[in-house]
């Protein structure tokens, strides 16, 4: 029962060490999130030794009264949260939640239409080398050459042509709102499923700002991570629980997982609880309002003129994707000047890039993380000043004076106040 800095000191650093850099850097992946103390206790406690195979009150092992509860609490929450008839709390991730889900509703050799990866979408959405690209005939929708947004006229074509077993609807990287209306009526008019997975923008739908894909949708995938500010891990709802709970719960397990993460779901309901609450709102306010401050100040005349823009002219969620083709700098070295500012952003190909995925042309910058952190449109006015001027001057950037301006933002926002490794 030694503590975990006396037996393993090589771990505990790097705890230490993680602790400090999400402290000292300004973290702007568009789907990491700073979960509440109360998530880290629940996720770190004894319930990780508990097996409970099955599902609460039908569970192959014995003890598990104290977990059950944990996970009719979780999936209440989520049913409520989202207006669900159904919820499945046990996915270890999102990927595990939609390796499920087309399971549940495809057999392998199906076909299955979802947005392009280069485009936005998800490797479980049907790329190559995934297990969605190996078990299902992918037929994928692109968006838009000049407006870069999913034009639904263009859905209905590719849907039309390559009749679907399975319509996905959702994204990775997207900047804008879809119409889950007429996903729904092209799902009807070739006789597919519609699945949504909003694992980016869940928050948004729990907090209200956002449509909800779950009345138009046969199944609805998320993570929880995300804006949801959760334990990493997946959920799966569906409006309609009679048409599709017992193939969905199957699909998980057995189909897909043996024993669930009872830590994980412990934190999950937590992560769902604190969803339903006004400061969960304001926080995905201030989420939405601080992309829109970036994808702003990224639009301005210095950034043009340096060959940088902001794909489909805005944003309507808490991401901005920036278009880097005509500038002096790639995805990698723009991320990489960012990173030694002290901001954490991902590159992104942008649709249509020439250069390949480990390089790219673009970057993903999301502001969930940060509004977690209190940031609200003074702190996001800021930041996006930081980033414009960095990019703009590439890599003539005075990086010490850059870091300055990051440190008092993050001096002025204490991340985990009194937390120790
Ligand atoms: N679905 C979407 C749309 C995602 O963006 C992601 C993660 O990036 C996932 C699913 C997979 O989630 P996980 O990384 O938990 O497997």
């Amino acid at each position: 029962n030694q503590p975990l800095s006396a037996l393993d000191p090589d771990i505990a650093t790097v705890l230490e060490g993680e602790l400090d850099r999400q402290r000292e850097t300004l973290e702007m992946i568009a789907s990491e999130n700073f979960v509440p103390r109360a998530v880290l206790q629940a996720q770190g406690s004894v319930l990780t030794n508990k097996y409970a195979e099955g599902y609460p009150g039908r569970r192959y092992y014995g003890g598990c009264e104290q977990v059950d509860i944990a996970e009719n609490l979780a999936i209440e929450r989520a049913k409520a949260l989202f207006g669900a008839g159904y919820a499945n709390v046990q996915p270890h991730s999102g990927a595990t939640a939609n390796a499920a889900v087309l399971h549940a509703l495809a057999s392998p050799g199906d076909t299955v239409l979802g947005l392009s990866l280069a485009h936005g979408g998800h490797l479980t959405h049907g790329m190559k080398i995934n297990f969605s690209g190996k078990l299902y005939d992918v037929a994928a929708y692109e968006v838009d050459p000049q407006s870069h947004r999913i034009e639904m006229d263009a859905v209905r074509e590719r849907a039309l042509a390559s009749r679907p077993k399975v319509i996905i609807a959702g994204w990775s990287a997207y900047p804008r709102q879809l119409d889950f209306a007429a996903f729904r009526e092209i799902a009807d008019e070739v006789g597919a499923y519609l699945w949504t997975d909003m694992a980016h923008f869940a928050g948004l739908v729990a907090a209200g700002l956002h449509p909800s894909p779950v009345p138009h949708s046969d199944v609805v995938s998320s993570t929880i991570h995300k804006t949801l500010g959760g334990p990493r891990s997946g959920l799966i709802l569906a409006h309609d629980a009679e048409t599709f709970g017992k193939r969905l719960n199957s699909a998980v397990f057995p189909g897909q997982q043996g024993g669930p993460l009872m830590h994980v779901i412990a934190a999950k309901a937590v992560a769902l609880k604190i969803a339903a609450g006004e400061e969960f709102a304001d926080r995905q306010r201030r989420t939405l309002e601080g992309a829109r401050i970036i994808a702003d100040r990224l639009m301005q005349a210095d950034v043009r003129e340096a060959g940088i823009s902001v794909l489909t002219g805005g944003t309507d969620v808490h991401l901005a994707l920036v278009d880097l083709r005509d500038s002096a700098l790639d995805g990698q070295q723009a991320e990489d000047l960012l990173h030694e500012a002290g901001i954490t952003v991902n590159r992104n190909a942008v649709p249509f890039d020439p250069r390949p995925p480990r390089v790219t042309s673009g970057l993903r910058i999301g502001t969930p993380a940060l509004a977690t952190r209190g940031f609200a449109a003074a702190e996001f006015t800021e930041v996006a000043d930081i980033i414009a001027t960095t990019l703009v001057a590439g890599t003539g950037t005075d990086i010490e004076a850059v870091r300055a301006r990051v440190r008092a933002l993050t001096d002025g926002f204490p991340l985990y106040p009194g937390l120790q490794q």
